[in-house]
Parts: structure tokens; C-alpha cells; sequence
């Protein structure tokens, strides 16, 4: 973590500019904004296409600056638009923080515009860190901005380090629900369509990252996204299922103590977190713990052969260059063709592999390389589905 608090929780309220305010992520902020009105107030908030639930938004907390991407007849002409209302939402002068809960690579320019003008990013957008991991650390270094993850594994990571150095750190430990296809045998899972795999066993959310959850990309996107956060090698990153999401992570340390940190699952504390570490206040955003009834907590090691979503993004992760930038931009198209009928669950991974042996090389020593591979790795996996449709 890159450590210069500049937000002051203690004094007056802090402005939040929300991206992506009405997905799962943003609904669960504005919850959290509900209870701590005296703290943060959202200046700034964006949303991809949905002109009637930012509207509602707009009217509840009459934020300085509004963006909608899609053009909309109906909307007012003061909000902003086009891809570009992202950045203007993060780089707002009244803008302390910067929730980015968009989805998928889009999120990058504006988490590198609210850095470069040193605020604290609380990234839900992973994928942020997946394509541009390097820039992003680097630039935040350089410009004094504050990097905090909306995600629960990394969150239950930071909250375990609270106050370690690097060199006492041996191990993270990344728990994955295991998602909906955990049990089931590969042959019935070759067959399985989009409603089996939007049935997420634990978590309510976006429908891209439930897609993620059940071929085990987001636990990979995750490994890179803690390999970037909290600078540990990948070979010292390891992931294991944890069917009940109770434990969020685990951290080892030198001397063999192992913290883990827990909870009834819930997005609200992470995104809390965030804009509050180091410190922490008073809430009720997560259900109490109760140990006798949350039953038992079991552990399993990852069913590699089935999920091979794992071991390709963790291997694009340690290839580097261009290779996760790849890895993130074919999963994401692939995932939508997944999601439109047009490629079958096991098509996901296949697409994805693809496009890592023909793309995984390009170069990746700038941001404008690692745009170009992605834009490669798009047209890659539609040019695929396209022509598989056409029958050659
Ligand atoms: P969602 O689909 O529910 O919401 C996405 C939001 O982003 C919406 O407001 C949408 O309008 C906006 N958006 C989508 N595409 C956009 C684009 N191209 N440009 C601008 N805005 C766009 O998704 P979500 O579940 O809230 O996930 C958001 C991010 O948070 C993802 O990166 C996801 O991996 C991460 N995340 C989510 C959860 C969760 O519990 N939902 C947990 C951890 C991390
Ligand atoms: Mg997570």
C-alpha cells in the first residue's frame, strides 16, 4: 500500500466521486454512504446506460458533477457523457476519493487521472490492475495517490498486515468460493448455460464477475491484483476453496503465524475499509459473527483440470508484458459472448487460451502497447465467434 494519508477521516465530510454508482458495487456505497453521512458525501457520480436509477441517485444526493456513457435523449444536459465523464467524475476538484466500481478495462484511464492528482482510489475495478498493473503502482508512487482495494481478499489481506513490513510477510493465502460449479463434474458443466452460471453460492453481483466466479478468472484477475497491491511474488501468492466465503484471506508470516480475517459476506465493510484505513469507525453494514451458527467452515484444493481459467491468468500474470492485458481483454469479450448465447461455457477458456498463444507476446512497456493488446485480444476472440458462426 502506498501509504501518505491524505484523507482525513477525523475532520469535516469527505467528497467521494462514485464510478459505476449503480452496479452492485456503487448500490452497496451509496448503503454505506446512508449510515455515514457524517463522513463522506458522494460529489460525483457515473453510470454506463441506465438513465432512470442515476436519475434516482441524482435526486437523493445531488452530487456536483453527473456523467451517463450512453448517449440518451432523456437525459439532462448538464450531466456529462461519452467515455470521457469517467475521468471528469475522478479528477473532480471536490473529489477526495474515488470509488472506481466500474467493470473491465474501461476503468483504467480514470483510476490513473485520480492518482495523478494524488487522491485515494478505492479500486473495485480489478481488471484496472490486470492490464496495467506496473503504470498503475508506479504512478501512484510517483504522484503521492493511495491505492486501496474493494475487493474482499485483498481487504481481509490489508487488514491482516495492519502494521507488518514486507520482509515479515511469507505467504498470502487467496480463499475462492469455489463458484457455482464447484462440485459439479466436467461433462455437466461443458453443458451449462448462462442461468446455472449467474447462480453464485455466495455472493450477489455484477453479472461479469459471477461469470468470472464459475470459470475461476476472478480468482486469477485476483492473484495479479495482490501481486500488484501488496508486492508479493507469484510464487508466493496460493489460492484455496473455500465454499462458505466465512474467511476472506489469510496472510502467513515469517515465523509460521497464520491471520486470517472473517466475516458473514458482505462488500459494505470493504468499501468502508477503504475510505477509512488506516483507521476504522463504527458500523453496522455487516451482519454480527456468530461462530456456533455459522456452521462449519471446510477447505478444498482447486480442481484445476476443470476450472483452467486459473492457471492461464496466473501464468499470463507471471509471463508479464502484455500477456494479462491479453488474458483480461479476451476473458471480458468472451464472457459477453458467453453471456449472449453465442459461446459455450468451456468456449470461454478455449478463447481465452487462443488469444495468449497468438497475442500473450506482444509488447507491454507502455500503456499505449498494452491498449494495443488489448484491442488485439478483443478482436481476436469476436473474430473467432464470428467466423465459428459463419460455419469455417
Ligand atoms: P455491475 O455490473 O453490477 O456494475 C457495473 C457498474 O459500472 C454499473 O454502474 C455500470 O453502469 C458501470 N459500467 C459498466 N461498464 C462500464 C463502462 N464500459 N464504462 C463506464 N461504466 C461502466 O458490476 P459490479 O459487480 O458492481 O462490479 C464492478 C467492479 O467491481 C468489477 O470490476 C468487479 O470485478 C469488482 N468487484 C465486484 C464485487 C461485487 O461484489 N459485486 C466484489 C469485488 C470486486
Ligand atoms: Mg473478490
Amino acid at each position: 500500500m502506498h501509504s501518505n494519508s491524505s484523507v482525513n477521516v477525523a475532520g469535516g465530510r469527505i467528497g467521494v466521486a462514485l464510478l459505476g454508482a449503480t452496479g452492485s458495487i456503487g448500490t452497496s456505497a451509496l448503503r454505506v454512504f446512508e449510515r455515514q453521512r457524517e463522513r463522506f458525501t458522494p460529489v460525483a457520480l457515473t453510470a454506463y446506460g441506465n438513465r432512470a436509477a442515476l436519475a434516482e441517485q441524482v435526486a437523493q444526493w445531488a452530487p456536483a458533477y453527473v456523467g451517463l456513457v450512453q448517449e440518451h435523449a432523456d437525459a439532462p444536459e448538464s450531466w456529462g457523457r461519452g467515455a470521457a465523464c469517467l475521468v471528469e467524475a475522478a479528477t473532480h476538484p471536490d473529489a477526495h476519493v474515488v470509488i472506481n466500481a466500474v467493470v473491465g478495462a474501461a476503468g483504467l484511464p480514470a483510476t490513473l487521472a485520480a492518482l495523478r492528482l494524488g487522491k485515494r482510489v478505492a479500486l473495485a475495478n480489478k481488471e484496472t490492475l490486470v492490464v496495467a498493473g506496473d503504470i498503475v503502482t508506479r504512478t501512484a508512487r510517483e504522484h503521492g495517490g493511495e491505492l486501496l482495494p474493494v475487493d474482499s481478499e485483498h481487504s481481509a489481506i490489508l487488514q491482516c498486515l495492519a502494521g507488518r513490513q514486507p520482509h515479515e510477510v511469507k505467504r498470502l493465502i487467496l480463499t475462492a468460493s469455489g463458484g457455482p460449479f464447484r462440485t459439479w463434474p466436467a461433462e455437466r458443466i461443458a453443458g451449462a448455460t448462462r442461468v446455472d452460471a449467474l447462480k453464485h453460492p455466495t455472493w450477489q453481483m455484477g453479472s461479469k464477475i459471477t461469470i468470472d466466479s464459475a470459470t475461476l478468472a476472478n480468482k486469477a484477475l485476483e492473484v495479479i491484483e495482490a501481486h500488484h497491491l501488496f508486492g508479493v511474488p507469484y510464487d508466493r501468492i496460493e489460492v484455496v476453496v473455500h465454499p462458505q466465503s466465512i474467511i476472506h484471506s489469510f496472510v502467513e508470516f515469517v515465523d509460521g503465524s497464520v491471520l486470517a480475517q472473517m466475516g458473514v459476506p458482505s462488500m459494505e465493510l470493504p468499501i468502508l475499509y477503504a475510505l477509512t484505513w488506516p483507521e476504522r469507525v463504527p458500523d453496522s453494514g455487516v451482519p454480527s459473527f456468530d461462530p456456533v451458527t455459522s456452521g462449519d467452515l471446510t477447505f478444498e484444493g482447486v480442481r484445476h483440470d476443470v476450472f483452467p481459467m486459473l492457471q492461464l491468468g496466473i501464468g499470463a500474470g507471471r509471463r508479464g508484458g502484455a500477456a494479462p492485458a491479453v488474458y483480461n481483454a479476451a476473458n471480458e469479450v468472451a464472457v459477453a459472448h458467453f453471456l449472449s448465447g453465442r459461446l459455450g461455457f468451456n468456449g470461454i477458456a478455449e478463447r481465452v487460451a487462443a488469444a495468449l498463444h497468438a497475442l500473450g507476446s506482444m509488447p507491454g512497456d507502455s500503456l499505449e502497447a498494452l491498449l494495443a493488446a488489448d484491442t488485439a485480444a478483443r478482436e481476436h476472440v469476436h473474430a473467432h465467434v464470428a467466423q465459428a458462426e459463419n460455419g469455417n
